[in-house]
């Protein structure tokens, strides 16, 4: 029989947490939010990559609490700026900048950018340690083009921003679920779920 696995999901993005806790609704795990470890002190997102600090994120939860810690690293990458602004996606325009000012910021890095040199990526690397400290860590990415006008009501970030051109469609202009369907942490996540799946499944976490 599969066995349940209490799991501490090491974000405290609540944007992350609702689309995070959708994608994993069938997984066989009890989502636990960071909230009720109020004296876990949270990992310094000082990483170059989003592997490196989803890990760290995850570690250090998983260290704190012995228990299993699942994290995300995501964020923007757009061909034109060198990959920006990347693992500094959340801080684009300053510590602590809203979703408006990042974004804002984007557009004016892009103005004398035309918009079929806009290509982008948005990009996802979820990191789970178990119990036992075994690390999977797993990618997933979106590729699409960053538009000037925003467009959506959903998602958040850089998603009124963002054209999917098979969907024709920005990101926000997608409902939640649709989102959640192809999206850079759908795969990963997706991914992550099976690997519990079958870790379960051999009494392996
Ligand atoms: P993190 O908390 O360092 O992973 O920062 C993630 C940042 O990347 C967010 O604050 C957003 O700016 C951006 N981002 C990540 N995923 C998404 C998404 O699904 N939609 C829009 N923006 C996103």
């Amino acid at each position: 029989m599969t066995e349940r696995l209490k799991v501490v999901l090491a974000t405290g993005n609540e944007d992350k947490v609702r689309e995070i806790r959708q994608i994993l609704c069938d997984a066989p795990i009890d989502l636990v939010s960071l909230k009720e470890f109020p004296d876990v002190t949270p990992a310094e997102e000082d990483g170059r990559t989003f592997e490196e600090n989803a890990l760290k994120k995850a570690m250090s939860v998983w260290q704190q609490t012995g228990l299993a810690s699942l994290a995300d690293d995501s964020g923007l990458e757009v061909d034109a700026l060198g990959g920006k602004p990347g693992v500094k996606s959340a801080r684009f325009a300053g510590e602590g900048a809203s979703y408006e000012e990042n974004n804002r910021k984007l557009l004016e890095n892009l103005r004398s950018t035309p918009e079929e040199k806009r290509k982008a990526a948005f990009v996802c690397v979820a990191a789970l340690v178990t119990p036992k400290g075994k690390m999977i860590i797993q990618r997933g990415e979106v590729k699409g083009r960053i538009i000037d006008e925003s467009r959506g009501e959903g998602g958040f970030g850089y998603d009124p921003i963002f054209y999917l051109p098979r969907q024709k469609k920005t990101m926000a202009e997608l409902g939640e679920e649709e989102k959640n369907k192809i999206s850079h942490r759908a795969q990963a996540f997706n991914a992550i779920r099976d690997f519990i799946l079958a870790l379960c499944a051999r009494d392996k976490l």
